[in-house]
This record gives structure tokens, sequence and C-alpha cells, in this order.
């Protein structure tokens, strides 16, 4: 059985409430369930074999007993029908136990590619407005939650009732007056035990709550060591976790001194409660109300029945936690996804890159109250280079992510060769445009896989002549490895120019029309932004090249400049037009920012 990795705040999810609606939305999962349901149906079926062979069991036992006083045959005859009933148990179990793993693992991969195919295809819209972390939970513990639950739970739920509904009634079959008995005493001793279980647990999430806050405190310094050294704060820090570590300790023992009563409560009520059974059935024994093998009988159903009754209350909370996180999953899966093109993936538009933006207006979904882009119109033609300048917050980097659909306009069109970029295939648009973002995220792997980003089918050849293009090649075979050197988490750090060049090469596998470029605003080193720069150049050429400028260098080479302030346009033109607006924001920026550049 997989094992589920707990987060503190589990428990924190809001309860699944048994309203139509949230029944009809989780009954949906079970289009995912149905090609395994008979397989499952028939796990059923050796569920309730199992659990019928478990109730017959303490009949046979109070029959062997009583069978001494009988005969050798009787005694042998029992006996052997002992050895055939665990053997059939044994055998029922094997295939249940099979049979639902098997079902719930097919079911889950499935469920899980799915949900996991669902949100890679999810706009950014979605993701701007969740939290990474509440993201990898849904995948990882809700649906080990409902894989728990249809391996385990579901079974032992209908197990245990089966094996109270069916105790009680072989009890009632037995002897009226003890069964009347054990149903009167047991059931509520059992309820309060689960009950002040519950309460147990409880404050037990609250000792984990402050665990896991030490935790963060424990990692968040390691990996911030340098400020916490750099601000001489260690003294902040030790007393931060000394204090949470003692409040752990005082909770978790008090917490011991709860569990300590809960055991006590257990022995004397719960063992009290059947040993004054046991008393009861013995004193009907003597009085010759009942067998010696019938009080056998009737103190193992009390077992079986007290420990059921004790144990679904576990199952049912257990169940309910999955439906929970069912219906969680099943939001997700209800969400519209962007129309993305998982079949063609090398699809393109044929795109020569004209770009018109008209009149166009746009707000974040997640920050309706601030209009972003506020009536932007502008042309850019094939192969022209477009520097964005403007103050930070301006709308440079939203003008980028529009380009590539990341957001649709809330008002006016984006054309790009005379057609609305909402008529292009999204996968096809996307194929034609490239990016070199300010941050270039590596993924762990070798340089040659980080590359090959940009075109996945690419050859060695193709990559080799990428890099050489991107003027990453000489740093690249600087390393002994080469290509096959391992960058990210577990290989080695490259620095930030180098890292560009590894995105400039990805954009050069690509063959954009369009090409968008975030400049980095921390500059590099004089050689290194040589290279990146001749890298881009080269780059650049024949390209329809958006840039949010930094660099003197690119501005003055733009074809046009666009000075974006407060989501419109307030200067359009070359280099040499604008820095002779006098008071212009172009002027007074160029004098603040690229004196700076220069140094
Ligand atoms: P900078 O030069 O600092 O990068 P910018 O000109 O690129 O700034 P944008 O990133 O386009 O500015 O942001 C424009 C406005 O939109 C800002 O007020 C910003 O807070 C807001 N904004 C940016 N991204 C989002 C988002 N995903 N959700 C909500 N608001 C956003």
């Amino acid at each position: 059985m997989a094992k589920r990795k707990r987060s503190a705040d589990d428990d924190q999810l809001p309860k699944f409430k048994f309203t139509k609606e949230s029944l009809s939305k989780t009954s949906r999962i079970l289009v995912y369930f149905s090609p395994y349901k008979w397989k499952f149906f028939l796990g059923l079926i050796f569920l309730f074999l199992t659990s019928a062979t478990a109730i017959i069991f303490p009949k046979l036992m109070g029959s062997l007993i009583d069978a001494g006083s009988i005969s050798d045959e009787r005694i042998k005859q029992i006996g052997i029908y002992l050895l055939i009933l665990f053997a059939c148990q044994a055998i029922f179990s094997f295939f249940r136990v099979v049979l639902f793993v098997d079902v719930t693992e097919k079911f889950l991969a499935g469920l899980r590619q799915k949900t996991y195919a669902h949100l890679m295809q999810m706009p950014m819209s979605f993701y701007s407005s969740r939290r990474v972390g509440e993201l990898n939970s849904r995948l990882s513990s809700d649906l080990s939650q409902i894989q728990d639950t249809f391996t385990t739970n579901i079974a032992e739920f209908l197990r245990q009732f089966i094996l109270i509904i069916g105790g009680i009634g072989l009890l009632f079959y037995t002897s009226v007056k003890l069964a009347l008995l054990m149903v009167a005493v047991v059931p509520v001793v059992a309820i309060v035990a689960v009950v002040f279980g519950r309460y147990i647990r409880k404050y037990s999430k609250t000792v984990q709550d402050k665990t896991a806050e030490s935790n963060t405190i424990v990692e968040e310094t390691f990996q911030g060591i340098a400020n916490v050294k750099a601000f001489a704060n260690e003294w902040f820090e030790i007393a931060r976790y000394t204090r949470i570590t003692d409040d752990i300790r005082k909770l978790a023992v008090k917490g011991g001194i709860l569990r300590g009563a809960f055991f006590s409560f257990i022995i004397f009520c719960l063992f009290g409660a059947i040993i004054f059974l046991i008393y009861s059935a013995v004193k009907m024994e003597h009085n010759h109300e009942i067998t010696h093998g019938t009080l056998i009988q009737f103190m193992l159903y009390t077992i079986f029945v007290g420990a059921s009754i004790g144990g679904i209350a576990e199952q049912y909370a257990q169940i309910q936690k999955a439906l929970g996180a069912t219906e969680r999953i099943m939001d997700i899966l209800d969400e519209a996804t962007e129309e993305i093109d998982l079949e063609n993936r090398n699809t393109s538009s044929h795109i020569l890159g004209n770009v018109h933006f008209n009149d166009v207006h746009f707000t974040y979904p997640s920050r309706k109250d601030l209009p972003v882009l506020k009536g932007l119109s502008f042309q850019a033609n094939q192969g022209e280079t477009i520097a964005i300048v403007g103050p930070s917050g301006a709308g440079k980097s939203t003008i980028i992510q529009l380009l590539m659909r990341f957001y649709n306009p809330d008002a006016g069109h984006i054309l790009i060769d005379n057609k609305r970029t909402e008529e292009y295939a999204l996968t096809a648009l996307r194929n034609s445009i490239a990016i070199v973002p300010q941050d270039v995220l590596l993924f762990g792997g070798s340089i040659k896989e980080n590359i090959a980003y940009g075109k996945p089918d690419a050859s060695d050849e193709e990559i080799k002549q990428a890099a050489i293009k991107a003027n990453a090649a000489e740093f690249i075979n600087s390393f002994p490895e080469g290509y096959n050197t391992l960058v990210g988490d577990r290989g080695i750090k490259l620095s930030g120019g180098q890292r560009q060049r590894i995105a400039i090469a990805r954009a050069v596998l690509k063959q954009p029309a369009i090409l968008l470029l975030d400049e980095a605003t921390s500059s590099l080193d004089s050689e290194s932004e040589r290279l990146v720069q001749e890298a881009l150049e080269k780059l650049m050429i024949g390209r329809t090249s958006f840039v949010v400028a930094h660099r003197l260098s690119t501005i003055k080479n733009a074809d046009k400049i666009l000075v974006i302030d407060k989501g419109v346009i307030v200067e359009e033109g070359r280099h040499s037009q604008l820095s002779e607006i006098e008071n212009g924001l172009y002027k007074q920026l160029s004098s603040l920012q690229f004196q700076q550049n220069k140094h």
C-alpha cells in the first residue's frame, strides 16, 4: 500500500458535506473507475466471503467446545470444518487484497496522469490565483487519500459493517438475553472511546502543526544562512527556534497526560464492560441457561463486534476525507483548459511576424481593480526590433505575456499577419514564438537536454549548432563532460550570462518568427554582456523581436521604441527622435538608466 505523506494542514481542509451537488460532483469520478468496475465487484464478493467466514468462526469455536462433551467423532468433524474455514478465509483474503490493489493502482495511475495533464494545460490565469504548494498537495495527498480509501478503507468499512450486523444477528440467534446485554453495553463504551480518541488526535494535530512550523524555521534559515550571518542574527534564530520547540515540548507532555488518561479509560471501561458481560455469561452458564460453548461463542462475538464498532468510525472518517479529496480533484478537472494540441506538437502557423496591437485593454483576472494596459496601439513589421521601455510596473512584461497568449485582451485585438491571435491554434502560435526570459529556468539534467527543450526531437548536431550560434559552445566545451554536464540542483551552477546563452540556444532551435526578449536588469560583466548581445543580435536577424530593453545598445539599434507609462504608450519612435523630446519620459529614463548601465 502506498504510504501517504500527511501534511499538517490536512485537517484544516473543508469537510465533505453530503449535499446533492457535492455527491453528484464526486460521483463523476466513477467515469475514471468504470473500466475496472467488474474487477472491483469481484473483489467485493471476496470481501463478503472473507467477512462471512469470519462470522462463522466463533460459532464453530463454540460448537467445538461443546463437542468435547459429545464425542471424539464430533470434535474431529468440527476441527476439519475449522480447518476448511481458515483455508477458505486465507484464499478469499488473498484475492480480495490482490483485486482491490490491482483495481486501485490502475484507477489511480490513470486519474493521476489525467489530473497532471489537465493541470499542465491550465491557463496562466489559473496559476496566478493558486499556490504551487496547494496544487502539489492536490496531486500528492488528495490522490493518495483516494488511493488508500479504495485499497483499504472501503473494504474495511464494509467488512466491519458485515461483522457488526452479522455478529449481533448471530448473538440474538444464540441467546436473546446475552445479545440484549451486549447491545446495551458495548456500542456505548466503544463510541465513547472513539470520541475520546478523536479528541486526542485533534490535540496531536496541534503538536504536528507546531512541529511543521518549527521545521519551516529550520528550512528557511538553512536556505537563507547567508542572510542570517550577514545580519549577525544567529541569536535571533536560535531564540525563535528555542521558543517554538519549548512550546512543542509543553504541548506534547500535556498530550502524554491525555493519552495516559485514555489508556486508563480503555482499561477500566472497555475491559470492565467486557468483563461484566463475561461475568454475566458465566453466571448464566452456572445456572445452566447456556452451554460452555455458547459462552465462548458469546465472548468472541462480543470482542468482534466491539472492535468493529471502534474501527468503523475511523474508516468512515477516512472515507469522508477521500470524498472531500475527490471533490477537490473534480474541481480541478472541471476547470476549462487552454486549447493545447498534444497530438500535433510540431504544428506551426507559418507566421511572417507582422504584429499589430489595436486598442488593447487588459486587466489581470486576479486583480480586477487594476487596469494594466489602457488602450495600447502599435504596429511592428516583419523583421523589426521593437524596444519596450518604461518605469517599473508600467506594463512591459504584460505586453510580452499577451503576445504569447498567456491571457487574452479584455478589449481590442492583437493581430499577427492581420489575423487575430485568438484565431490561431494556440500550440501552433506558441510554436512560432520564442522567449528569452530574464530568469532562465534550467531543469535538472544535462546541458544538452536543457538546450533541446527548445525542440525536444533535435539531433545532437542541431544542438551543437544552436550552441555555437548562441555563443555557448565555448563554455560548454570547457567542461570536462561537455554537453553532458549536469546543471541544476545536482549539477554545476551556471552564471547568469551562461544561462542566458542556453536560453538563446533554445530559441535558436525553435526558429521562431517572433522573438520575445526580457533583458536582465542587472548588468552582466562586459565580456559576458558582449557574448550575449552578439548572440542575440544574430538571433534577431529576420525575426520580429520585442525587447523589454534595459541596454542602451539594444535601444539604439531598435527600429522602434515604445515608451510605456501606466499602461499607455506615451512616446514612440527611434532613439534619435525620442531623445529630442524636451521633458520627455524617454529622455528622463535614458539619462537615469543608461548612465547607470555605462558604469
Ligand atoms: P518591471 O519593469 O518592474 O518588470 P513591467 O513594466 O514589466 O515592470 P508588468 O509586469 O507588466 O510591469 O506589470 C504591470 C502591472 O501589472 C503591475 O502593477 C503588476 O503589479 C501587475 N501584474 C503583473 N503581473 C500580474 C499578475 N500575474 N497578476 C496580477 N497583477 C499582475
